[in-house]
């Protein structure tokens, strides 16, 4: 089961890779997590990612995809696997279906969680958090027991600037953009699944699971 996981920020992915790899016993494999491990066993790759990073320079896609290649290699990805935040751009797109044509693969779904911008917008500003403990609430989703006050100790809760609309609005532009031509291009495949993500988290996994048991 080889899958890739799209969705804006805020669509739910987090949840949802954790409910898909519990329930198939697939790896869910996130870009950060592979560059982490890459350089901590101290690989070549990893060597050559991290001297990139510290830099401050974006790593070169041909290290990246090296790194991935050596991460669905490992014998847990035997069953398949699940990738989040990779490929990024269409160039690592058709880099990784080369490199699954090799391994005598490919993927069999990308799941799309697509959640309308303006449902986006309200989840992600909703957020706030306690100047004093760090707590964080959500005003919809989490609210605290009194309205703008934190339930540990009162204090005024605060929206930081991550949180804020025009910011998030910005944030949420920067990865449509990003997302669209991978989108347009795995539609051509056939292998992109669009699973509308604007209601329960359960029902979310009801639609994506009914998608999964097709391939087991
Ligand atoms: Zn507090």
């Amino acid at each position: 089961m080889n899958l890739i996981l799209m969705g804006l920020p805020g669509a739910g992915k987090g949840t949802q890779a954790e409910k898909i790899v519990e329930k198939y016993d697939i790896p869910h494999i996130s870009t950060g997590d592979m560059f982490r491990s890459a350089i901590k066993e101290g690989t070549d790759l990893g060597k050559q990612a991290k001297s990139y990073m510290d830099d401050g320079a974006l790593v070169p896609d041909e290290v990246t995809i090296g790194i991935v290649r050596e991460r669905l290699s490992k014998p847990d990805c035997k069953k398949g696997f699940l990738l989040d935040g990779f490929p990024r751009t269409l160039e690592q797109a058709e880099a990784l279906e080369d490199l699954l044509g090799d391994m005598e693969t490919s993927l069999d779904y990308v799941l799309h969680i697509s959640v309308p911008e303006n449902k986006l917008v309200e989840r992600l500003t909703g957020r706030r958090v306690c100047p004093e403990c760090g707590a964080t609430y959500h005003i919809q989703f989490n609210p605290p027991a009194t309205p703008g006050k934190c339930d540990q100790d009162g204090a005024s809760l605060i929206q930081r600037e991550d949180d804020q609309p025009e910011t998030v609005k910005n944030r949420l532009a920067v990865n449509v953009e990003q997302a669209q031509p991978l989108l347009d291009f795995y539609g051509e495949k056939g292998y992109l699944a669009t699973v509308e993500g604007d209601k329960d988290i359960d029902d979310v996994f009801v639609d994506i699971d009914s998608r999964l048991q097709r391939l087991s």
